[in-house]
């Protein structure tokens, strides 16, 4: 690798999963990295990937006041940021009617609101440079929906329509936008960090019960390779012409695939009502 292809790469939630996978892929391909961890044995564990170019940074994405200093000091210390890749995130379990407003709330401040101050803090010094990529890891659910996740998806969504939009304003700037979409991966999402809101409404059962058990009996079993995504993004990254949007996994690809195209009957079905409503001037 030349030291033009060398980058440095800030990726949040770097302690476990694809932060995990994509920092370990980046490392072994020669960049440096700057991770996001929690706490010190999670920095510690990341410092110990590789001395020299593995960077903890202790950073909740969630504290915006953090974020902008954070980025500073990284650009101050290491260098400017080639890439960033927003993966800290999580997903929150609970039909709409049983989650309370403050967990929605909480989900789009991490998913959300964190992603968007992390991207406001980087973007003046990549739009000086003229150059740069922003990764943003949304998931399957930013295309299609089920029962018990309205909130997650709700929040990928915005993920997803965010990062079309800022790709449309950066592309002048050399800029890339790709927002990664990934179906079912074998990480702790399903596991430690999922957030799961109490049961109060018995009208749920039936519908919700089963959606809860199967998740909870897939996780750890899930087809995705964290590993294997972030071979697939170092491609993307390497790319001269990178897509906005990456779907990861065969699950995802059915899936997204079967939405767009009920979607299209959906829309073909109501054509008469949606085209009636212009002016007739
Ligand atoms: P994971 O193994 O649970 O990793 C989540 C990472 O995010 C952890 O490093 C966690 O740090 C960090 N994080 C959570 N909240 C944070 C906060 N407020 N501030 C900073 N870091 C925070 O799960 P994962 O699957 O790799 O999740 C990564 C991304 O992939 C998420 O955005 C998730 O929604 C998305 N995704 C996952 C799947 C899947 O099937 N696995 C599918 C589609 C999309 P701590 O260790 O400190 O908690």
């Amino acid at each position: 690798m030349t030291e033009t292809t060398k980058k440095i790469f800030l990726i949040t939630g770097v302690s476990s999963g694809f932060g995990l996978a994509f920092a370990r892929a980046a490392l072994d391909a020669g960049h440096t990295v700057v991770g996001t961890v929690r706490d010190s044995v999670a920095a510690n564990a990341f410092k110990r990937m590789a001395q020299d170019r593995a960077h903890p940074l202790l950073l909740d994405v969630t504290d915006f006041a953090a974020i902008e200093p954070a980025v500073l000091s990284v650009e101050t210390d290491i260098g400017p940021v080639d890439v960033l890749i927003n993966n800290a995130g999580y997903g929150h379990e609970g039909t709409l009617e049983e989650s309370p407003l403050e967990d929605m709330r909480r989900q789009f401040d991490v998913n959300v609101f964190g992603a968007v101050a992390m991207i406001k803090a980087i973007v003046p010094s990549m739009r000086k440079r003229r150059a740069g990529h922003i990764i943003n890891v949304t998931s399957m659910g930013g295309f299609i929906t089920m029962p018990g996740i309205s909130y997650y998806c709700g929040s990928k969504f915005a993920l997803e329509g965010i990062s079309e939009t800022l790709s449309k304003e950066l592309e002048g700037f050399g800029i890339h936008v790709t927002a990664v979409a990934p179906g079912s991966f074998r990480t702790d999402w399903a596991g430690r960090s999922m957030v799961r809101a109490g049961r109060s409404i018995d009208d749920y059962d039936a519908l919700f019960e089963p959606i809860r058990r199967a998740r909870e009996e897939k996780s750890g079993k899930q087809a995705g390779d964290p590993a294997k995504a972030a071979q697939a993004l170092l491609k993307v990254i390497a790319s001269p012409n990178p897509p906005v949007h990456l779907l990861l996994g065969n699950d995802a690809l059915k899936f997204v695939r079967e939405k767009l195209s009920s979607l299209a009957d959906e829309i073909s079905e109501w054509e008469a009502v949606s085209s009636s409503t212009d002016y007739a001037d």
